[in-house]
């Protein structure tokens, strides 16, 4: 260690102003972009509706923020450059209640100390205006002027007085990245706020108020102009309230995804925030939908009482703590995935409309009066009531889940995912369409399950579930196998052995590279247990060429991939309740693990427009 201690010997004195504040400039100021954001808040603060950030060589020469709102007179115009100057708090108990997105009063003070700034001001009560010029801190004017009701700061030459900051700076095309992130961030989290960006005379963004009456309507509308990508047709509405928090704002569709996490906005009152646990629970919802290393768009605006939360935790404000983070996470990954689960249900009117004009009309609907052998009825052949009653009670004595239904392979849903609710399925009433799909009347309309997406989810989720707490259960073959394989796919196997007996491959390597199949796992189908385990690495050999997923993740999938039951396989009622009692058992029941849906709705309106009724 050096022996160096600078601080002894030296008289202790209260530095002057100017050069603390120039030392926390540097907490508050790191590059253009930290100040455009204080103005364009301050200018939010203020009540503005119209909001013009203009730059000179990407910030570097000019960052001026011009606002219409409350504007200051004279002596908050002379105040505000001071450091803990701010209209904004004054007491130990307002920092509970901050509404307003600055409250430290360090901004100005801070940006002063580092440029040269020019503010001009007027109250729209006042004649004149007033203007107030200060370079590194020191005030070098401060008159009457005339000028328009609001206000305009002009910060010139950031960092003139500290060479070290400056040279630091990055490209101009970098910095003034970061300035338009900051920007469509601000114009996200303000709809009804106008806003303008013009850099070296060319005008980057013109985004009008939105003022539409309802709130999610005008955020949709900036999100459109501000992205200009036809992106709000690929958005997933999410509102919910309760007593602690409400919820607002979009989630994307899973095919919108990027390649990094910029693209998402989370706004805790109306200020833009970070926090692992939300954005954690999003992606949680999402659950597989995306693909590994993609990240979902998203805008979402959390209202709750500023007690609750504590804003303060960092220096840029920028990372929130709630005093129920546990309970906001819950709520948010539930509401997000019940969102995405009704997005993926609905077909959109537009999608509905081709899919069916482009196919001949079914020609039959097979309707099951017995179990299991379903019998033919002609379309639009009206059923009586006696018919109906008489499905209601069949399906009664089959309402009993997996167990009763003695679907013994399928065995009982695993115990996640259980709070999601059976979607409203009446069980009186199940159809299978030409040995693929399963119909349903829900109280929305009608459910239509493609059995094979939907039982490959139930299985992925099960194998997965086995993989990791290595639970999976193992159904004896009568003649152990002895298997003989290619030098590849034995590696692989022997690479693969503990989570194959995870799965319950009763598995053993003899010698040679051949193995001995004692066993698999419970779920397979009975009868083809025979080139399961060949057939089940060649499909992970397959997946791993064209996915990007973790080893167990390929092997479940490829475990389901496998053993689902086909298009074409005739199924009992029991069979059809019991697929979709555990289909909505699982963690992401919308959709089989390749991302195709497992069920779609057609909401009974749909039907009666169709009918023109
Ligand atoms: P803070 O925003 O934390 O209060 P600032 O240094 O950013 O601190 O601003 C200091 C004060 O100056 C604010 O509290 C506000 O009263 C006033 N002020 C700053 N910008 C504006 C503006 N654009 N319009 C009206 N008042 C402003
Ligand atoms: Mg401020």
């Amino acid at each position: 260690m050096r022996d160096v201690s600078v601080t002894s010997g030296g008289l202790i004195r209260v530095m002057p102003a100017s050069l603390a504040n120039k030392i926390a400039a540097g907490e508050v100021v790191q590059r253009p972009a930290s100040a455009a954001k204080e103005l364009l808040e301050n200018a939010v603060d203020a009540g503005a509706r119209d909001v013009t950030l203009v730059l000179r060589s990407s910030g570097a020469e000019l960052i001026q923020v011009v606002d219409d709102g409350c504007g200051m007179s004279p002596d908050d115009a002379r105040a505000c450059f001071r450091r803990h100057a701010t209209s904004k708090i004054f007491e130990m108990q307002d920092l509970d209640r901050i509404r307003t997105l600055g409250f430290r009063g360090e901004a100005l003070a801070s940006i002063a100390a580092v440029a040269q700034v020019e503010l001009r001001t007027k109250r729209r009560r006042d004649d004149a205006g007033f203007r107030v010029r200060i370079e590194g801190g020191d005030v070098e004017a401060s008159e009457p002027c005339a000028t328009r009701a609001g206000t305009s700061v002009a910060v010139r030459n950031l960092f003139f007085n500290v060479p070290a900051r400056r040279n630091f700076l990055k490209t101009p095309a970098t910095e003034l990245r970061h300035i338009v992130e900051t920007f469509q961030t601000l114009a996200l989290s303000h709809p009804e706020i106008a806003f303008r960006l013009v850099n070296d005379e060319m005008e980057m963004y013109r985004l009008p108020g939105e003022s539409g009456e309802d709130f999610m309507e005008s955020l949709r509308g900036r999100i459109e102009v501000l992205f200009d990508d036809g992106r709000t047709d690929r958005l997933v509405p999410v509102e919910e309230q309760t007593s602690y928090l409400s919820v607002r704002g979009f989630v994307g569709e899973p095919e919108l995804h990027r390649k990094s996490r910029g693209e998402q906005y989370l706004f805790v009152n109306e200020r833009a925030v970070r926090n692992r646990s939300i954005e954690h629970a999003i992606y949680a919802a999402y659950a597989d939908l995306l693909p590994e290393g993609a990240y979902p768009f998203f805008a979402l605006f959390l209202t709750l009482d500023p007690s609750r939360v504590d804003v303060n935790v960092h220096p840029a404000k920028a990372e929130v703590k709630f005093d129920d983070d546990r309970g906001v996470y819950t709520f948010l990954k539930s509401i997000v995935r019940k969102g995405l689960g009704s997005a993926l249900l609905t077909p959109q009117v537009g999608a509905f409309d081709e899919r069916l004009s482009g196919r001949p009309l079914p020609e039959s609907f097979s309707i099951p009066t017995t179990p299991g052998k379903p019998s033919q009825a002609a379309p639009g052949k009206s059923r009586a009531a006696g018919d109906v009653q008489d499905a209601g009670r069949r399906s009664a004595e089959l309402y009993g889940g997996a167990e009763a239904a003695g679907f013994a392979h399928w065995g009982p849903p695993s115990g996640r995912g259980r709070e999601t609710d059976r979607s409203g399925v009446d069980d009186s009433l199940l159809w299978q369409l030409h040995d693929r799909y399963v119909l349903t009347q829900i109280r929305s309309g009608l459910m239509i399950l493609d059995q094979n997406a939907a039982h490959e989810r139930i299985l992925y989720e099960r194998s997965l579930d086995h993989i990791q707490n290595g639970v999976g259960l193992s159904q004896q073959l009568l003649f152990p196998q002895s298997v003989e394989f290619s030098a590849s796919d034995f590696e692989l196997m022997k690479e693969l052995l503990p989570d194959l007996r995870s799965l319950g491959f009763d598995l053993e390597t003899l010698s040679g590279r051949s193995a001995a199949v004692r066993g698999v796992p419970s779920d397979i189908r009975a009868g083809d247990e025979k080139s399961v385990l060949e057939d089940v690495l060649a499909q992970f050999m397959l997946n791993r060429e064209d996915m990007k997923v973790s080893s167990r993740v390929n092997l479940a999938r490829s475990l389901a991939r496998r053993s689902a039951i086909r298009p074409g396989t005739r199924l009992s009622p029991k069979e059809m309740r019991s697929l979709i009692d555990q289909l909505f058992a699982c963690e992401m029941p919308y959709a089989c693990p390749q991302g195709r849906p497992t069920i779609v709705k057609i909401p009974i309106e749909e039907l009666d427009k169709r009918f023109r009724r």
